[in-house]
């Protein structure tokens, strides 16, 4: 039985212990585990069904706790966390040869994805376990992630140990993912932080095209690019102008299209940011009722690029991407 708790020291003495605990960031919840413990790492992979070439990012409770026994922080990395942590960018930097994150979290690359997430609860539960823990999207591997602690016991209830109840998560996206391990920087994911602002702080940050699964598999250094992804049962139809026969409705804006057979609007204010916060919730919401009424499909009208709408597109685009 997977258990609701409401304490984070409970949910770090349960990691230190081995055990797998759900916990909530701004971002989605994360599916926590020791980074250090082999075992636990290789369950989060199981639990998920996650493929094994996809790296895990490690969380931790302050900057200086990645910087000083993981990861090699370059002036870059220093200003952007000094910016933006605790917050939803992740950074993919040279792995310390003296690090004890488990070779499986990383996928065996000679990097490491790291990030400080902007939870409270989160935070006091990772001071507490006093050492790294990953937290790929609590959710089964491809399919939408899970922003309430009732998403993640849909999807992973009776495989993990707790749920650490955090409530609704505030940014709802995944963390932007940065790799700044070589010369350049390369967005590997858009998220949370608008890319905008973070070449603000670096310059120019480069954007590499979406992999299908073959390409993934043979090319290590962005395994996590895979086309199809956040994929709810119903196909996805981006960049809807009309809705057709069958059809459920995820709008965004004042006006939602006429004639859906369910309707969820990300923001009727048209605000990116809200919309960001309500979209796994509407696709999950959609799925479901769009089957209990016998609809085929889920329509999803146009959402501005700006901001956090260059993440929802992204994740709108592989919800849609032909299924693996
Ligand atoms: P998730 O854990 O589901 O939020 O996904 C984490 C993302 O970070 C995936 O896209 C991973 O492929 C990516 N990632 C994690 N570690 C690395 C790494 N060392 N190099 C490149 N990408 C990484
Ligand atoms: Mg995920």
């Amino acid at each position: 039985m997977t258990r609701l708790i409401t304490d984070p020291a409970e949910a770090a003495a349960l990691l230190r212990a081995g055990e797998l605990v759900a916990f909530p960031t701004e971002t989605v919840y994360g599916l926590g585990a020791d980074a250090f413990g082999g075992r636990a790492v290789a369950a989060v992979f199981a639990a998920k069904g996650r493929p094994h070439f996809n790296p895990l990012i490690c969380h931790f409770p302050s900057a200086a706790a990645a910087f000083d026994s993981d990861v090699v922080a370059d002036d870059r990395a220093r200003e952007l966390a000094r910016l933006f942590w605790p917050g939803p960018l992740t950074l993919v930097l040279p792995r310390r040869a003296t690090s004890r994150v488990d070779l499986l979290a990383g996928a065996g690359l000679d990097t490491l994805a790291v990030r400080v997430p902007a939870h409270p609860l989160a935070l006091e539960m990772l001071r507490a376990v006093g050492r790294p823990v990953v937290g790929p999207s609590a959710n089964r591997s491809g399919s939408v992630s899970p922003t309430t602690p009732a998403h993640v016991l849909e999807s992973l209830g009776g495989r993990i140990a707790a749920v650490l109840d955090g409530g609704p998560c505030t940014v709802g996206v995944e963390s932007t993912v940065l790799d700044i391990s070589a010369g350049g920087a390369v967005l590997l994911r858009p998220g949370g932080v608008p890319v905008e602002a973070v070449e603000a702080a670096i310059g120019p940050v480069g954007r590499p095209v979406p992999l299908s699964a073959a390409e993934a598999t043979r090319s290590l250094r962005s395994p996590g690019m895979l086309l199809s992804h956040y994929a709810p049962s119903l196909p996805v139809r981006p960049d809807a102008t009309e809705v057709g026969a069958g059809e459920a409705l995820l709008a965004f804006g004042p006006t939602p299209l006429h004639g859906a057979g369910a309707l969820w609007n990300l923001s009727p204010g048209g605000d990116t940011q809200e919309a960001a916060a309500r979209l796994f919730a509407g696709l999950r919401w959609l799925d479901a009722e769009g089957q209990r009424l016998g609809l085929t499909r889920i329509a999803a009208m146009p959402v501005p690029t700006a901001g956090l709408g260059a993440a929802i597109n992204d994740r709108l685009a592989r919800a849609a991407a032909p299924r693996r």
